[in-house]
């Protein structure tokens, strides 16, 4: 197989499983425990703090583990809307993912008011629009995320934070899609609130952050035994902490040793190759302002649903969309957001890499995706064919 859906999860890099492995098998005591097993286990928690402090830029106490991403925005949109009840406005986008919509689907229906402000086709937001959509005293947060999971566009969070802030409402992030592949810095880019989520940064499943800032009040979604300085209840899931600590730091290596520049390359080339054989081929986002691993695009009235058939049997993974709906593939509200049509959308794949991809991997993954449509081609000719006796 070649696994080129690492937006959907990632595979765990052996030196996270390596960390982790002896807090499953000998350190296995409770941190809140006051015996030494338990101080030891403390302190390799607080080790983990530190890593995704450091990948963030962030203070140690500003990061709180939670089960993933989804609880991580479940949790921010839910503290907002206990704390300031008085502003009753949630702002997102149309193309946040469906953690972020669901939430504020239930923050519309406990009797708040929920505003989606307009994207441009390249799916970056209209900011003219946001601008005039946040209001002082009305807006309490407008959650917008990083870098989105179906077409990789990159958000100008530095402007959103900006705007948002000068009209006193608080800014979340959905930097799940983002951590790891590119810088992230809540000083220079200072957001109140961060989601990421393990699983998408060779981690693995079930262990995610949310970073709440200094700056601002939280009230937990769970609440317990007070761990995590009372900001999340229950016994701490320490191996999965122990290996985002390690995911972390081995995040921030790749970041700084010119990994990124090897991914866009590879990504690159694995567009030149398709758009060089199918020349109406259509990629899906900003070209200035996309993650360097995402490729998503419409190969025009080539049904995805086939075409991931015929991929499956050459052995390519990779997505028709978000993973999260897979099974039954309706049409995207990401693409539905950016204008794109019903029809396209249902022509689009989605090829996400990661760091363990190869240039051989998307070479390979190419060639499939041309003889796969060749052959998508074929067998609509023969219809016609048919339907034309
Ligand atoms: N946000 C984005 C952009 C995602 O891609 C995902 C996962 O697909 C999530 C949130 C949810 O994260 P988790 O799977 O850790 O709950």
């Amino acid at each position: 197989m070649i696994y080129l859906d690492a937006n959907a999860t990632t595979p765990v890099d052996p030196a996270v499983l390596e960390a982790m492995l002896p807090f499953l098998r000998e350190h296995y005591a409770n941190p809140s425990a006051s015996y030494a097993a338990g101080r030891r286990v403390r302190r390799a928690i607080e080790q983990s703090r530190a890593q995704v402090a450091a990948l963030l830029n962030a203070r140690p106490a500003e990061i709180t583990f939670t089960s993933g991403g989804t609880e991580s925005i479940n949790a921010v949109h839910a503290s907002v809307r206990a704390l300031w009840p008085e502003k009753p406005e949630l702002i997102i986008t149309g193309t946040e993912h469906a953690a972020v919509m669901e939430s504020a689907r239930r923050w519309q229906a406990q009797g708040g008011k929920v505003t989606t402000a307009p994207v441009h086709p390249d799916g970056r937001v209209d900011l003219d629009a946001l601008h005039a959509l946040v209001r002082p005293g009305v807006t309490a947060l407008v959650s917008i995320m990083w870098a989105n999971n179906e077409t990789g566009v990159l958000a100008p969070m530095h402007e959103i934070v900006t705007l948002a802030h000068a009209a006193g409402a608080l800014v979340h992030t959905d930097a799940v899609q983002a951590a790891g592949k590119i810088h992230l810095d809540v000083r220079t880019t200072p957001v109140d609130f961060l989601s990421l989520s393990g699983h998408k940064m060779h981690a693995p499943k079930g262990i995610g952050t949310l970073f709440i800032s200094q700056r601002v009040r939280f009230a937990p979604l769970l609440v317990g035994g007070g761990q995590e300085s009372e900001r999340r209840g229950g016994t701490e899931n320490v191996p999965g902490i122990i290996a985002l600590g390690k995911a972390a730091e081995l995040a921030g290596q790749h970041l700084a040793d010119g990994n990124k520049a090897r991914l866009k390359c590879m990504r690159d080339r694995f567009e030149h190759l398709i758009h060089a054989a199918l020349p109406e081929m259509r990629i899906h986002g900003c070209p200035t302002h996309r993650l360097h691993t995402t490729s998503s695009f419409c190969l025009p009235e080539m049904d995805a649903a086939g075409m991931l058939i015929l991929l499956d049997q050459a052995g390519i993974a990779c997505s028709a969309g978000s993973a999260c709906h897979t099974g039954a593939l309706h049409a995207s509200h990401v693409l539905e957001a950016m204008g794109v049509s019903a029809r396209d959308a249902a022509c689009t794949l989605r090829f996400s890499f990661n760091r363990f991809n190869t240039k051989a991997d998307a070479e390979a993954a190419a060639h499939a995706v041309i003889e796969s449509a060749h052959k998508m081609r074929e067998a609509q000719g023969c219809e016609l064919a048919v339907i034309s006796h």
